[in-house]
């Protein structure tokens, strides 16, 4: 089955998981389903209730990516939150404890649902998506993170990722990408595709099993293998941990609380005698990710002792820079900052005044409209509600960075483990490459 995460297709299909996308800053994750066990009977399938509305699912199925779908004109908030109060399912689940798409979920069924009181945007899913809107099991690593651990460590199409722990999915959703090449076309059917693996280990028995479920719901079976295992104590080889098969891996990330009891296992020849995960072919990529700088001082000492070479630590600090060009000669208070740049100062007082007008009515609570605009709510919720007079006299308007944006800072250690080089590799190269003689 393709994967909504690797060749989405154009239209929304029946059981493809999708992002119901509320706002810039909260996404609802949801499997589409044209049945729904608590709503038999009913012909919209199952339904997504959320503070914009209610969207039955057949108003999803088969529309195509990014569409904006208008929220049912039925009340159908009220079986779906019947369906939910009663036995809880799959997404529904995934959809629980910190998303904020998940709070929003949840609140809706407290309240009742307008019938058509707002839209959404039926998005596919993407690693990048996926992390702001997973279900949070644990610390995740975040886009700015993985996109580059990824590239360190050299993560191509073909090649063979582990990873421990798995946590709550993000990294395994961004490294599986990076692994697969695409199915091939009817142009590449003679090539052979190039689609490599993760292999993923976690210890804690529910999170394992929550990561499979998720593989199976997003179509990555097949190009994701999760292993419930200790791996300080059994390592990685897939099957028995003494004489299971080698994922021959090419790139290895350790997220986990002591990285280095886990180093043992990945070497040329394992003491224990058990096959070594590496790929013999290829040098080996490593990357651990450590909160603080004590673990990474303990990493790094038994990397130098296992033979890891070209040891290096990255803090990856990530700030959006937000450019933006201001007109030369008017400098008048409350204009500079403003997104919207006047062309003269009767179209500033202008704008000023509009502004004033909207601010007023969002704090009486009429904020019809301005789905979608949190940006000027959340600044107009800044001001205190007891100060009057219009907004220009408040204050300057500044700049923000992007603080939506999140990234959990912790200390990559990269490091590389050669392959080995025996007296016949040496003959096979010189035969390739008679000039090297
Ligand atoms: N990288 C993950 C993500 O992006 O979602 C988050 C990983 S979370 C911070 C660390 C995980 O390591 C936890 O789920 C924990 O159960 C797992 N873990 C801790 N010790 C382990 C061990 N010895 N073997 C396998 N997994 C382990």
């Amino acid at each position: 089955m393709p994967s909504p995460f690797l060749t989405p297709g154009p239209i929304a299909q029946a059981n493809d998981v999708a992002l119901l996308h509320l706002r810039r800053d909260q996404t609802i994750p949801t499997i589409l389903r044209d049945y729904d066990d608590e709503n038999q009977g009913y012909k919209e399938g199952k339904v997504s209730n959320t503070r914009f509305g209610s969207f039955p699912h057949s108003t999803l199925i088969d529309q195509p990516w990014g569409s904006q779908i208008v929220a049912s004109k039925v009340d159908t908030g009220s079986r779906g939150r019947k369906g939910l109060a009663g036995k809880r399912k799959a997404d529904e689940i995934e959809a629980s404890p910190t998303t904020t798409g998940a709070e929003e979920d949840s609140s809706s069924l407290k309240k009742p649902v307008a019938a058509t009181s707002g839209f959404l945007h039926l998005m596919y899913p993407t690693p990048e998506s996926w992390t702001l809107s997973l279900p949070h099991r644990t610390q995740v690593v975040y886009t700015p993170d993985y996109s580059y651990v990824l590239h360190r460590l050299r993560a191509r199409p073909g090649g063979t990722v582990i990873e421990a722990g798995a946590g709550s999915g993000s990294f395994t959703h961004a490294a599986v990408r990076a692994v697969f090449s695409g199915y091939p076309n009817e142009e590449s059917v003679a090539k052979k595709p190039r689609i490599g693996k993760v292999c993923s280990f976690e210890f804690h028995e529910q999170r394992a099993g929550r990561v499979k479920e998720e593989i199976t719901q997003h179509g990555l079976d097949g190009l994701v293998q999760v292993t419930h295992r200790d791996v300080y104590e059994d390592g990685f080889l897939l099957g028995d941990p003494k004489t299971g098969r080698s994922p021959k891996a090419t790139a290895i990330f350790l997220d986990l609380p002591a990285p280095w009891l886990a180093l043992k296992h990945l070497v040329r020849k394992p003491a224990s005698g058990a096959e070594s995960p590496l790929d013999p072919s290829s040098t080996a990529h490593l990357c651990t990710f450590s909160p603080c700088l004590e673990q990474v001082e303990r990493t790094i000492r038994v990397m130098r002792q296992l033979g890891w070479l070209n040891i290096s630590m990255v803090e990856v600090n990530h700030n959006r820079i937000d450019v933006k060009r201001e007109r030369i000669g008017l400098d008048c208070e409350g204009i500079r900052g403003s997104t919207v740049f006047p062309r003269s100062v009767d179209e500033a007082l202008a704008k000023l005044r509009t502004d004033d007008e909207r601010a007023k009515k969002i704090r009486q609570g009429h904020v019809d409209g301005i789905q979608g605009d949190t940006s000027f709510q959340e600044e107009t919720a800044r001001i205190p509600k007891e100060q009057s007079g219009p907004t220009y006299s408040l204050g300057r308007l500044v700049h923000r960075s992007e603080s939506e944006i999140k990234t959990h800072t912790s200390y990559l250690v990269f490091a590389i483990l050669p392959r080995d080089w025996s007296e016949e590799d040496e003959q096979k190269c010189r035969q390739k490459w008679p000039s090297s003689k």
